[in-house]
């Protein structure tokens, strides 16, 4: 059969939230009416990548042309809370909200114009872009995330950069033990578990750490379930036994730690039983660890997930389990080292991008709050408009009554840019078409194998959808700044001109390769061990180990009728995204599981109804039971990626207060109680 098209080939990488940011190399039928993209085929070649996608995301081509897809403007036609709408076109969607932009501005100045963005798509340009528009506008805008940013903050206090570890060193035949700490690789990065099964294959031995039993555990050594957010106690144990055996790294820790003898005396008594307790693991299996710990000293690598970090005190949590790594030395070290995120190990090349791409420096900063925060700051009056990019609150976002009060608020003008209809378009005035992240020029930094990979956007076969930079940029010539070199280049021209910026040796990698990747198998980030702090040691201070505080430490002073709520994503989605490919799991969202053992204590019948309560709410759920859970912990999955469900998002029982840092949400600070109907 011949081909009567032109087959073009582009570099794509998958720009969701996710440690994957899988590249790959899309097949595209440009004449195509609307089907332009035919297939993407994940690198081989690419040493993440490996030839494979998630099962999530394997047939993008669905998601892109899906018939619910939106291909044109709306303007909201009833009242706010539902998906009612009727289509006007672009330009005047368009005109409404720059109309309503300067009203505002005259009206309540520009900093009551709020944008509240994510990573929805990670893209940088996507993300970023928008900031010319607003820095010049004076609007404020939404700062950190709801992911990993606490962690972040925290490492980076501690370390001077959070990333301080080649990820292939996974698979460095120097490493013995990896210690994967709160966090489901098999679900959530499967690139990741791919290379632990590897390490296991080549001698490594494995040890699980998580409230959940997940896939890895059939391949452990041992497993230990805890309690959810007691991850401190374990360290604090572990660092108490380390130091007790004398087999802590004293060279290590004298010329490389600052404030080390202040830890050792904060971990040196400890009151065991108390920890056997509030943890809920035995006193065998923390010594079993504290063994293996030390037996493979100097050969062992920490995979640490971002669930330790969802927590009141998450960033300090998250700490403790470093100060593991840190009191055996095993920093600089092949096979060694501390996997959390790796992005900062791209800041250095991707500064100028992100200046160019924001053209910050020619205004002064934003007015900003946390993201995290946007239901209890949205309730200020002072805020008049709001722009939703790349983000999906209504689902994402903790204390859902707070926030949805708030996004209702009938003097509150909300512009939703989207691809799909969901829970945050019930709140909007006016909905813009988004392009896909593959119908744009892109460039995107992953999080996990650190580095820059590229999409060469391909053609959008809907004429009124818009990248979030081509929005922002109609919104710049109906303000009159048509002039402004700011607002004159194609989106394709920031790319190049993005890549331009990039050090040569990129450059040449993302043209032959499609993307870059810094370090080469045995590189070993901060070998000699000077870390970018003030005096290039590492930074403890004594409040890391401090983390007691009656007020957030709730959960070890929970009722025996209530139980922890974890709210992970499902392992088909990506926490809001999908739902229109993954229908087959809709019903998964309507429950609450239990371990059987919890079921039959407080006297429920799998398969009924039960109601569940905390101080935030209350909600019918189907109970079902899941033994893979820690005996006192429920779980419901996060994201609900469906509209007009009737069973609500968990997010209805998160608190609105973040983290301590305030970059983050504390998601798992939870608690409830549920009760027969
Ligand atoms: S969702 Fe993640 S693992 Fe799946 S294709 Fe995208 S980047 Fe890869």
């Amino acid at each position: 059969m011949s081909n009567n098209f032109e087959l073009k080939k582009r570099y794509g990488t998958c720009s969701k939230d996710c440690y994957g940011s899988c590249v790959f190399i899309g097949e595209w039928n440009d004449q195509a009416p609307e089907k332009k993209l035919l297939t993407a085929k994940p690198l081989k070649e690419h040493p993440f990548t490996s030839g494979f996608f998630c099962p999530k995301f394997n047939n993008r081509e669905k998601l892109l042309y899906h018939p619910h897809r939106l291909k044109t403007a709306l303007i909201r036609s009833g009242s706010k809370g539902f998906n009612s709408f009727k289509q006007i076109s672009l330009e005047k969607a368009i005109s409404l909200v720059s109309e309503k932009l300067t009203t505002t501005k005259n009206k309540f100045g520009p900093s009551s114009i709020v944008a509240a963005y994510y990573a929805g798509n990670s893209s940088l340009i996507s993300h970023f872009s928008p900031i010319r528009f607003l820095g010049k506008f004076g609007a404020t805008v939404t700062t950190g995330g709801i992911c990993n940013e606490a962690g972040i903050h925290a490492l980076s206090k501690m370390f001077g950069n959070y990333s301080t570890t080649n990820p292939f060193q996974i698979n460095n035949p120097n490493n013995k033990l990896i210690v994967v700490w709160g966090s489901n690789l098999a679900d959530r990065n499967n690139h990741a578990y791919f290379l632990v099964k590897k390490a296991i294959k080549n001698g490594s031995l494995v040890v699980v750490v998580n409230p959940i039993r997940t896939k890895l555990v059939e391949n452990t050594t041992f497993f230990l379930q805890p309690f959810p957010g007691t991850d401190y106690l374990i360290a604090k144990y572990i660092m108490n036994k380390i130091i007790v055996s004398g087999e802590y790294d004293k060279d290590f820790l004298i010329k490389h730690v600052d404030n080390y003898k202040d830890l050792i005396a904060k971990v040196e008594r400890i009151d065991e039983n108390k920890i056997f307790h509030q943890t809920g693991l035995t006193g065998e299996i923390l010594e079993a660890f504290v063994n293996i710990l030390l037996k493979f000293q100097h050969k062992t690598l920490f995979i640490v997930g971002f669930g330790p970090q969802k927590y009141f005190y998450g960033g300090r949590n998250l700490n403790t389990i470093a100060l593991i790594q840190i009191f055996l030395g095993n920093f600089g070290k092949l096979g060694t080292g501390f996997l959390f995120s790796q992005s900062g190990f791209n800041k250095e090349f991707i500064a100028p991008l992100m200046n160019y791409i924001t053209c910050l420096k020619s205004y002064s900063p934003n007015i900003s709050f946390p993201l995290v925060t946007l239901g209890p700051s949205l309730s200020s009056n002072k805020f008049k408009m709001l722009f939703i990019y790349n983000l999906n609150p209504a689902n994402s976002l903790p204390n859902q009554t707070i926030l949805r009060k708030s996004l209702s608020r009938e003097d509150l003008f909300v512009v939703v840019l989207d691809m799909f209809l969901n829970e945050t378009t019930k709140f909007a005035d006016i909905v813009i078409p988004a392009k896909f992240d593959l119908e744009c020029d892109d460039l995107i930094t992953p999080y996990f194998l650190p580095g820059i990979s590229i999409n060469q956007g391909g053609p959008c076969p809907y004429s009124n959808c818009l990248s979030n930079y081509e929005i922002f940029q109609l919104l710049a010539k109906c303000n009159g700044w048509g002039d402004d070199i700011l607002f004159q280049e194609t989106q394709k021209e920031i790319f190049e001109k993005c890549v331009e910026l990039l050090p040569k040796e990129v450059q040449q990698s993302i043209k032959l390769n499609g993307y870059y990747i810094p370090f080469a198998i045995n590189d070993i980030p901060f070998e000699d061990l000077n870390f970018p702090t003030i005096n290039g040691k590492i930074q403890i201070k004594q409040s890391d180990l401090e983390l007691f505080d009656p007020k957030l430490d709730f959960l070890l002073c929970r009722n025996q009728n209530e139980l922890y709520l974890l709210s992970p994503a499902h392992k088909s989605f990506i926490h809001s995204q999908m739902g229109e490919i993954h229908k087959e799991f809709e019903k998964d969202f309507s429950k609450i599981f239990l371990n059987p053992s919890d079921i039959e204590l407080l006297g429920l019948v799998p398969g009924k109804e039960v109601l569940v309560t905390n101080k935030f709410n209350e909600a019918k759920f189907l109970l079902d039971q899941n033994n893979a859970l820690k005996s006192g912990t429920a779980l419901i999955y996060s994201g609900l990626p469906f509209i007009n469900a009737v069973f609500k998002n968990v997010n209805y029982f998160t608190p609105e207060k973040p983290e301590e840092s305030e970059k983050s949400g504390a998601f798992y600070s939870v608690i409830v109680k549920i009760s027969k109907i």
